[in-house]
C-alpha cells in the first residue's frame, strides 16, 4: 500500500486515541445547586465510557447512564463524576438537608394540623390557574430531582423541608397563610402509593392515619390539606352537593376533595402523571349508623366491575378487620353502598374525566382508591387497614 494512503488514516486513528470521551450531564443540569441526593444522575455518554460517582451505582440504560445513590449523596456537598477516572468538569452540589430539617412525619402532621385555617374563618386562600401551573413546575423538578426552586415556591410563600427520617421532605407554607396545604415526598420509598387526607379535621383523625399509613407503607407521597372543607363561604364551581358545611350545598372553594382550583389538586395531577403506575390512596370518614358497612370503598366511578381496585381493597379490609366490621365495595353491585366519590375532583383526574370539575369519569384506572371509614377504623382499626392497603402491592416508580 503507499505510503500516502496510509498515513491520514493512522493519523485520524491517532486522534480518536487522543480525543477525551464525550459526557454530558443531563440531569441535574448543570448550574442548578440543591440537587436531590436521593435522585438518579443521568449522564449522555458512550456505552463504553467507565462513569464513577462516590455513593453511586453506574447502569447503562437505552443509550444513556444512571447513577443511582446506594443511599443517598452526601447532602450539601459538590459531586464531581469522573469519566474513565478523570474529572472532567462534570459536577454538582447536593441540596444541604441538615440546616432546614423540621422533625418526624407525626410532628410535621400536628403543625399542619395546628395550623389549619377553621371552619367559616374565610381564611382560604385559593389559587389562580397561573399560580397552579407554576407550582406544578416547582413539583416537576423536585420529582426530577432538581430541588433549586426555592425562588420558584417562595412566589407562593411556599417552601421545602426536610424531615428527621432520610428521603423525606415537606413543601408546605413558610408562614401559614394561604392554606392550601402541606405534601410530603418519601424519595426512599418502597411503594407507588400516594396517601391523600383532604379531610383532616372534618374527617377526625384522617391526617393522623395518613401520616401512620405513610410511614407503615413507605408510600411515595403523602398530602394533607391546608384548609378544613368548610373554610370558605365561596361555592366551588366543581359539580355535587354535600352537606357538610349546613344545609345540602355545593361544595365549597376549601374543600380539598372537590375543587380543581387548588394546590391539592396540583399535586395529584403531577404526581399522577409523574409516576403513571403510582395509585393514590384517600382517607376519609363518616358518621357510621351501627347496622351498616363500617367501610365504603370505591374506585371513583362506583360502576359494577368485579375487577375494581375497590373490591381488592374491600376483601383485604375483610381479612383484615375484627369480625365485628364489614367492609363494602361502590364497585359491587350487590352491595348496598354510599360515600363513593364520584364527585372527587381527585378522583376523577385518575379515571380520566373528560373535565374533572364537571363531569363524573366512567371508566376506572384502578390507579384511585376512596377509603370511607367510621370513626373506629380512623382511630383504632390503623394496623389492620395498613395492612389491606399493603396488598395493593404496587412498585415503585421507577427512575424518579
Ligand atoms: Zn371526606
Amino acid at each position: 500500500m503507499p505510503m500516502h494512503r496510509v498515513l491520514p488514516s493512522l493519523v485520524a486513528l491517532a486522534l480518536v486515541a487522543c480525543s477525551p470521551p464525550s459526557a454530558e450531564l443531563v440531569r441535574p443540569l448543570s448550574g442548578a445547586v440543591q440537587v436531590s441526593p436521593f435522585h438518579p444522575v443521568a449522564v449522555q455518554a458512550d456505552a463504553d465510557v467507565e462513569l464513577t460517582l462516590a455513593g453511586a451505582e453506574a447502569e447503562y440504560v437505552d443509550g444513556q447512564w444512571w447513577l443511582t445513590p446506594t443511599t443517598s449523596l452526601a447532602p450539601g456537598q459538590v459531586h464531581t463524576v469522573l469519566v474513565n477516572g478523570v474529572d472532567r468538569g462534570l459536577s454538582f452540589t447536593t441540596a444541604e438537608l441538615s440546616s432546614r430539617q423540621v422533625g418526624t412525619v407525626a410532628e410535621v402532621i400536628a403543625e399542619v394540623d395546628d395550623a389549619r385555617s377553621a371552619s367559616g374563618s374565610a381564611l382560604y386562600d385559593e389559587p389562580t390557574s397561573a399560580e397552579q401551573d407554576a407550582f406544578a413546575a416547582s413539583l416537576e423538578r423536585m420529582l426530577d430531582g432538581d430541588w433549586d426552586v426555592d425562588t420558584a415556591l417562595a412566589e407562593h410563600g411556599y417552601r421545602w423541608d426536610a424531615l428527621t427520617e432520610p428521603g423525606r421532605i415537606v413543601v408546605w407554607e413558610a408562614t401559614p397563610t394561604s392554606h392550601r396545604g402541606a405534601f410530603l415526598f418519601d424519595f426512599a420509598a418502597d411503594s407507588g402509593l400516594v396517601i391523600q387526607a383532604p379531610h383532616p379535621e372534618y374527617d377526625t383523625h384522617t391526617g393522623e392515619q395518613a401520616g401512620d399509613t405513610f410511614i407503615a407503607l413507605e408510600a411515595s407521597a403523602l398530602f394533607v390539606s391546608g384548609a378544613h372543607r368548610c373554610t370558605s363561604p365561596d361555592a366551588s364551581a366543581c359539580s355535587g352537593t354535600t352537606s357538610a358545611c349546613g344545609s345540602t350545598a355545593p361544595f365549597k372553594i376549601s374543600d380539598a376533595a372537590h375543587s380543581d382550583q387548588s394546590f391539592f389538586q396540583t399535586a395529584h395531577e403531577v404526581t399522577a402523571t409523574h409516576w403513571p403506575d403510582s395509585v393514590a390512596v384517600q382517607l376519609h370518614g363518616f358518621g357510621w349508623d351501627g347496622n351498616e358497612p363500617a367501610a365504603y370503598v370505591s374506585d371513583g366511578v362506583a360502576a359494577d366491575d368485579a375487577g375494581s381496585i375497590a373490591n381488592t381493597v374491600r376483601d383485604a379490609l375483610n381479612a383484615e378487620l375484627p369480625s365485628t366490621y364489614t367492609a363494602a365495595s361502590c364497585a359491587d353491585a350487590s352491595e348496598t353502598t354510599r360515600l363513593c366519590g364520584t364527585t372527587n375532583t381527585q378522583g376523577r383526574f385518575s379515571n380520566a374525566s373528560p373535565e374533572t370539575c364537571a363531569t363524573a369519569a366512567s371508566v376506572a384506572s384502578n390507579r384511585f382508591v376512596h377509603l370511607e371509614q367510621a370513626r373506629d377504623l380512623r382511630d383504632n382499626q390503623r394496623e389492620p387497614i395498613i395492612a389491606a392497603l399493603r396488598s395493593l402491592g404496587v412498585p415503585v416508580p421507577d427512575l424518579r
